[in-house]
């Protein structure tokens, strides 16, 4: 089942791009919950976390390493950041294309905010 991450994917829905590579594009949140919040997917429709299988890892992986480079990029890597996946609907998921959110620029605190 697609969803309008696809379609910024296909470039049917405009969306503000920081990163792009064969498997993996990253762009703004268009609800930004802090100075910098991106959003960071595979190319490749995975509805949730549940829905991963092995030979996603690599994928995943490269996920976490697109996050870790844009907070460089963006000069927050060393002060911190914080990465989350929501997943269905008590974690918080309201898009069904898995996604980590990059957020940066300000103190985060747990469990809320
Ligand atoms: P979730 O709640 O599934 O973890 O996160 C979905 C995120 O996608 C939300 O933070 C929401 O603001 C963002 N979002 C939903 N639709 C769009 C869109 O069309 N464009 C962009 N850039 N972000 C979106």
């Amino acid at each position: 089942m697609s969803t309008i991450f696809s379609r910024i994917i296909n470039r049917e829905i405009k969306a503000d791009i920081v990163y792009e590579d064969d498997d993996i594009l990253a762009f703004n949140d268009v609800n930004p919950q802090a100075p910098v919040h991106v959003l960071i997917i595979p190319k490749k429709e995975i509805a949730t976390l549940n829905d991963l299988t092995e030979v996603d890892a690599e994928v995943v992986g490269k996920l976490h390493l697109a996050a870790a480079k844009i907070a460089r990029d963006k000069g927050f890597a060393e002060e911190g950041y914080r990465v989350v996946m929501n997943c269905n609907e008590k974690g918080g998921q309201s898009v069904y294309h898995i996604h980590l959110h990059l957020m940066g620029g300000r103190q985060m605190s747990w469990p809320a905010g």
